[in-house]
């Protein structure tokens, strides 16, 4: 049993997270950039739900495709699976767009990405991401 579990972990290490890789969604896209905030810090009252990736006055593209939706916050889009924070919006809000495309420019101090699927972590999938701290 014990090596099932093993194998298990060792299995979702490996194969899931290189199997659910993708781009950064600021260029360039092969690159790590800087990330300025975790998923789950404590801020004032609720956790931090997504990372910030500390860039500015640069295009954001979309990580993959889908269509362009924006809820109650303006700064925010969402496209596919990923939701986008602290931008102005470029693309067009009901109309599908590719994985890469421009969507919009940061235009807060860093940009905010979610993985909408539930609480998952959207570094485990930035490719590459190394890393270099401990959480
Ligand atoms: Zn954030």
């Amino acid at each position: 049993m014990k090596k099932l579990i093993f194998i298990f972990i060792l299995w979702n290490l490996f194969f899931v997270n290189s199997t659910r890789a993708y781009n950064w969604p600021v260029s360039p896209f092969d690159s790590q950039h800087t990330i300025t905030a975790t998923l789950g810090e404590y801020r004032s009252g609720h956790l931090h739900v997504g990372v910030d990736i500390g860039e500015t006055n640069v295009p954001v593209y979309a990580i993959e495709g889908g269509t362009v939706a924006v809820g109650n916050d303006p700064t925010c889009v969402e496209v596919g699976r990923f939701t986008y924070c602290h931008i102005t919006l470029e693309a067009e809000v009901g109309k599908s767009v590719d994985a890469g495309q421009e969507i919009a420019i940061i235009t807060g101090t860093h940009l905010h990405l979610n993985d909408n699927a539930g609480a998952a972590n959207p570094l485990a999938g930035l490719s590459p991401f190394i890393q270099s701290f401990l959480w």
